[in-house]
């Protein structure tokens, strides 16, 4: 089929929500027509949901950077021992959550490594102390890897792991821990035990359980693109029998800029591997948006992409910019792009007002906490400046 023929095809699809095929996903990612791609995502995020973009003010917390594994893309871990490992008191956890609380925080996002010897009690103990400390904040915690290593550590099974954390004040759990699911891909760069058959159970359980969890896909590193086709489709799968995964976050792989200062190379992919280009990250976007159709959201994770991939990617599909994160150690620690630590709410407003959306406040389940209508006008903006980030 020509160029001209198999574009047409696909825009018929498209337009008439017909659900793509594997073969119509890696023809996508084999396109370098940037803008066509665009406007592909742009109708069906349209159609989804409008001019909106979704945010949050959360922030992250990590309550310990000790961890049993070494995957190959991480910068974070660090063995017990080491000069920077630390693990939070329960006092600790608490203190560093309630620094937000001037700014109406609705999300505390938790994820850690894998500890050695932390007891499994710990976990529950920590939620019950931020949700008595911070009512009314959601608590969106842990990977699918780290419930599977609490079963480990406890004995016990995800199903009774979850229902403790949930009577703990367990909200959601986060979206972490997929990577690439193709084994190919995943035995080079993962170095635990939870591949796509527990990651999947352990989401399916939570969605049985009422949750809404996101997804996320590590890109950008030796995967191919037929690897983040196999991804999405298994997602989508996932999602037609449980409809409970609210988001899709792809995330771009990062090299390590920091970290290995202390002379320990962690991330050890950095040398056989380029980071994927805006460019790319922006097609990642928009074919994403196309093939996983029955998945509500997708979302940028400015802090991995700076701000102004950021606004570009409302363009691509994306609809949802995530929230006002503060200390994401996972990225930061491998950052050197100047991304800002903090985006307060006004940030984010003007943020998305800039690029020519409508910005709508949302909490960890997406349902609107607060839309935000009237835009001041640019004249006003720019006599009055804002400031982009603290
Ligand atoms: S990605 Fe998670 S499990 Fe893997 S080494 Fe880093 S902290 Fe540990």
């Amino acid at each position: 089929m020509t160029d001209v023929g198999w574009k047409r095809e696909i825009e018929a699809k498209v337009y008439a929500g017909t659900r793509l095929t594997r073969a119509d996903g890696e023809a996508l990612y084999a396109s370098d027509d940037l803008s066509w791609l665009g406007r592909l995502a742009h109708h069906r995020r349209t159609a989804l949901n409008g001019e909106r973009v979704m945010f949050n003010v959360n922030r992250h917390l990590n309550l310990t950077n000790v961890c049993s594994a070494s995957c190959a893309y991480c910068s974070f871990q660090r063995k017990p021992g080491e000069k920077a490992a630390y693990t939070m008191r329960v006092e600790e956890a608490v203190a560093k959550a309630k620094e937000m609380e001037d700014e109406q925080l609705t999300e505390l996002h938790i994820v850690n490594g894998l500890h050695p010897t932390l007891p499994w009690k710990y976990y529950p103990r920590v939620l019950r102390e931020l949700k008595a400390a911070l009512a009314g904040v959601s608590l969106k915690c842990f990977t699918a890897t780290e419930v599977h290593w609490f079963e480990k550590i406890s004995g016990l099974p995800a199903d009774e792991i979850l229902d403790e954390l949930i009577d703990a004040g367990l909200d959601s759990l986060t979206g972490g821990g997929a990577e690439i699911f193709d084994w190919e891909i995943r035995k080079q760069i993962v170095d635990h035990a939870t591949h796509w058959e527990d990651w999947s159970r352990i989401h399916r359980l939570a969605h049985a359980k009422g949750m809404r969890t996101p997804a996320t896909m590590l890109y950008g590193h030796i995967e191919e693109h037929r690897h983040r086709v196999d991804h999405v489709l298994r997602l989508r799968e996932l999602q037609d029998e449980t409809g409970g995964f609210a988001v899709f976050i792809p995330l771009r792989y990062q090299h390590d800029f920091v970290d290995s200062a202390d002379g320990v190379v962690r991330n050890r992919l950095q040398a056989r591997t380029t980071m994927a280009s805006p460019a790319e990250s922006l097609k990642t976007f928009a074919v994403s948006r196309l093939l996983l159709d029955n998945v509500p959201h997708l979302k940028c994770f400015w802090v991995m992409h700076g701000l102004s991939l950021a606004q570009l990617s409302l363009n691509f599909g994306v609809d949802d910019l995530d929230g006002s994160v503060v200390e994401y150690k996972i990225t930061h620690d491998a950052d050197s792009y100047g991304t800002p630590q903090t985006m307060h709410r006004e940030d984010l407003l003007h943020l998305i007002w800039d690029a020519g959306f409508q910005p709508v406040e949302r909490n960890t389940r997406y349902e609107v906490v607060r839309e935000y209508d009237a835009p001041p006008s640019l004249a006003e903006r720019r006599a009055e400046p804002q400031q982009v980030w603290a």
